[in-house]
């Protein structure tokens, strides 16, 4: 079955933002009758809190979204998953796709690019070094992984676009991004791409500051899995909750957390309530709001909360 899925990192509460970006996947996915799925991206174990796994499904919950389960489980872990991203990681170095990286972001910040090169991407230091040269290099510093992206005639990186139900086609170029980071973790891209498809993802709903790497996921699952597969996939990028000063609602805003906004007397339903008002959606049960859902009539301008108001 079709599936859409949240995908929180669990570093703490859930702020508004967060929610509203999870009740807008829920919707987008009950809506065309997807299973909705819930994955911790905890890779990062440094930003990973204990405890908020459970906060945050609690949160979801009490604002009225429900979850499909997943081999009898309501969520998948990703730090649970690490011999699929190996795997995958296998797949591709066997096919010539991966090369090592020694490069330090100095490195790559400093580097001279091709006078046609995306400003910021990765320069291709390392991309052709000889086995020598890597040998003499892994002794300095572990290697991350990078993916071979192909090059055209005139060495450019690829172009491709994707499909967006919000802001229609995305195109960028795809870099030789990284797939394993120098401490062995798996990458966030290629975590995001293995899980989506593995687990019958084909609809992806986030905030839109994660907009410009949905066409290096879709080239990646096209490698991995086939073309068919990467052009299934349909995306939603949602626009964020900004605070009073135009910047990104974060959680040193105040009271921003279901928990902080219940001390303040808002109750769950209140809660919820406030998070459909924002989407132009009429207040009371999700199963309601969905009868009046429709992705084309959604506000494209961020939501700029202002706890005043409450
Ligand atoms: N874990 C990411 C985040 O919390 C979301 C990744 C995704 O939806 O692809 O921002």
């Amino acid at each position: 079955m079709p599936a859409g899925r949240y995908a929180p990192s669990p570093s703490g509460d859930l702020h508004l933002g967060n929610l509203r970006t999870g009740m807008l996947a829920w919707l987008f996915a009950r809506w065309s009758e997807r299973e909705f799925l819930l994955r911790f991206e905890d890779l990062d174990a440094e930003r990973t809190v204990d405890g908020a796994e459970a906060q945050q499904f609690d949160d979801l919950s009490a604002v009225g979204l429900t979850f499909d389960s997943q081999h009898g489980h309501a969520s998948t872990r990703q730090s649970e998953r690490l011999g699929l991203y190996t795997e995958a990681i296998e797949q591709l170095t066997e096919s010539g796709m991966t090369f090592e990286c020694f490069c330090s972001r100095k490195d790559i910040r400093e580097a001279t690019r091709a006078p046609h090169a995306t400003p910021g991407t990765y320069p291709g230091t390392c991309r052709n070094l000889s086995e020598k040269e890597r040998a003499r290099r892994r002794a300095e510093r572990p290697a991350s992984l990078r993916l071979r992206a192909d090059r055209d005639e005139d060495g450019a990186a690829p172009k491709v676009s994707t499909r967006d139900q919000l802001l229609g086609e995305i195109t960028t170029e795809v870099d030789d991004f990284v797939l394993q980071r120098n401490d062995g973790a798996p990458a966030y891209n290629l975590a995001v791409v293995v899980d989506d498809h593995l687990t019958g993802v084909d609809q992806v709903v986030r905030g839109d500051d994660l907009a410009a790497s949905a066409p290096s996921q879709a080239y990646l699952r096209g490698l991995l899995y086939g073309a068919e597969a990467a052009s299934e996939v349909v995306y939603a990028h949602v626009p964020l909750v900004l605070n009073p000063e135009g910047r990104r609602l974060a959680k040193r805003d105040g009271a921003v957390t279901r928990s902080a906004l219940r001390e303040q007397g808002l109750t769950d339903d209140a809660l919820r309530d406030l998070l459909l008002d924002s989407l132009r959606l009429p207040a009371g049960p999700l199963a309601a709001a969905l009868e009046s859902f429709d992705p084309n009539r959604l506000p494209r301008e961020p939501w700029v909360f202002r706890p005043a108001d409450l």
